[in-house]
């Protein structure tokens, strides 16, 4: 655990009681303040007072009277639709409301460093899609290079549950928009912004606010080194803002459309191979084909931006191509669960968005594909160039057939359940088929979450094989 630093007697309190929120309780407490928690479900709020944390309704009069700063879960809308009311009343009593992102940052550096050869370094990644899979990826290198690295932020892990790290030590942080958008210490040494496509735009009241919220991550006086994808005017104007000039290596840049000349410091894949290009010249390359976790042009993108991050550590371009050849990809991230009969299975369930699902038909050929559920705003016309490679559309959700109407040009089946979808996808399928769950729609409408789609497809494929 990091305990939070500068908080020592003072009342603290904690907006959301997930596993975020009771990280920060807890690595609060540690620090010596005294957490004062508030969820507005029954049963988190229990789970925070059997750990003995103090429960309070945060939103009765008067209630910030004592409190020095208010810590808030991503979950919660901190401004747009609108503002949870215990937001609203702390911006009243003029508390400053801040984020475990922050306090991490105002937490991590001790006096313990002083006596390190090599000061642990931070490496963010953001971005609208591959953030997981990059993060993952940096991480799984690292260690596979015998290097100290741990993993958290969006994925699995609150950032205050990581142990101190040590000499030398990476901590690579997955940072979602809600999480940039909010903390008051983003100061990572690396920052790695993987590309820029529309999602959560009612939380950010818009493209303009999301990318706001991304951004911050690169602010004035910012990361040492900023590794940025280039195949969107968002992460070139990013680019062009954070380079000093034309050689300047502060700025990686990464593309999976085009091959990047110049001078400056470039990693791209093209028809599958990786370059390294510094100084105007190729410094390296690797075949990414024959590295079986990361299929598809959008894994090239995330295997881009992992290894100028690993590089920018200082590991050597044939170090990073053994960590990728034994990196297994992540569940629900174009997972192959099974092949029978010359037919493969994939789970995408994390294709919650038109973009990350385009990604994934765009990495397979005749696929019978299911998809479907509660969609997002900006429409399915963005699909359009992956639809070549579907042979039939298996429709879920409960809007199924207004989904299916999107899907012009495509041969849709509604079948609404997934039960239906695998039974008649499996029917159908052929050798050489791929079933591919990637849905280009969010879960809630049947599910908890994307984990419960991806698992409930998993476990209906594995019933009839
Ligand atoms: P995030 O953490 O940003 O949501 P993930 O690595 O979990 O990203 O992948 C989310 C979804 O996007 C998955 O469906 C995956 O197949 C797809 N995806 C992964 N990397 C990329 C990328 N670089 N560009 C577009 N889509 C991607």
């Amino acid at each position: 655990m990091i305990p939070v630093r500068g908080v020592e007697g003072a009342c603290v309190a904690v907006l959301g009681l997930g596993r975020s929120g009771l990280s920060a309780a807890r690595a609060l407490r540690a620090g010596g303040a005294v957490p004062l928690c508030f969820d507005d479900s029954e049963g988190a709020r229990s789970a925070a007072e059997s750990e003995g944390f103090a429960v309070a309704d945060l939103s009765r009069a008067g209630a910030f009277a004592n409190v020095a700063s208010l810590i808030v879960s991503p979950g919660i809308p901190h401004l747009y639709p609108a503002p949870h009311r215990v937001i609203v009343a702390a911006q009243e009593a003029g508390v400053p409301v801040d984020n475990d992102i922050g306090l991490f940052f105002r937490s991590l550096a001790t006096v313990d460093w002083h006596g390190f050869d090599v000061a642990p370094r931070v490496i963010a990644v953001t971005g609208s899609n591959g953030k997981s899979t990059t993060s993952a990826l940096v991480h799984h290198v690292l260690q596979t290079a015998g290097r100290e690295s741990q993993l958290a932020g969006n994925i699995g892990r609150g950032v205050l549950d990581i142990e101190p790290p040590g000499d030398g030590g990476v901590v690579v942080l997955e940072l979602s928009s809600y999480q940039t958008d909010l903390a008051r210490a983003l100061t990572p040494d690396m920052a790695v912004f993987t590309n820029f496509s529309p999602d959560h735009l009612d939380r950010h009241a818009g493209l303009g606010g999301y990318f706001a919220a991304k951004r911050r991550l690169f602010a004035e006086g910012g990361p040492d080194r900023a590794i940025i994808g280039v195949d969107e005017a968002e992460g070139r104007y990013l680019a062009g803002q954070m380079a000093e000039g034309r050689g300047d290596d502060r700025v990686i840049r990464i593309s999976v459309s085009r091959k990047l000349s110049g001078t400056g410091w470039a990693v791209f894949a093209n028809k599958g191979f990786l370059s390294e290009n510094r100084q105007g010249k190729q410094v390296a390359s690797i075949d990414l084909r024959a590295i079986a976790g990361l299929p598809g042009r959008h894994n090239h993108q995330n295997a881009c931006a992992a290894y100028a991050a690993c590089r920018t550590i200082g590991l050597a371009p044939r170090v990073i191509e053994q960590g990728f050849l034994s990196f297994e990809g992540l569940p629900h991230r174009s997972q192959t669960i099974a092949q029978k009969d010359g037919v493969r299975y994939v789970n995408d369930s994390k294709a919650t968005n038109v973009d990350s699902a385009v990604q994934a038909l765009l990495a397979f050929q005749n696929i019978r594909w299911i998809c479907g559920g509660l969609e997002k705003e900006g429409g399915l016309t963005g699909l359009k160039p992956g639809l070549e490679h579907v042979i039939k559309a298996y429709v879920i959700g409960r809007e199924a057939a207004q989904f299916a109407l999107g899907l012009e040009g495509v041969e849709a089946e509604i079948c609404t359940t997934m039960a239906r979808a695998v039974d008649r996808a499996m029917a159908e399928a052929a050798a050489g088929d791929v079933v591919l769950l990637a849905p280009a729609a969010a879960s809630f409408d049947q599910y908890d979450n994307f984990e419960r789609r991806g698992e409930d497809f998993m476990a209906e494929v594995k019933a009839r094989l």
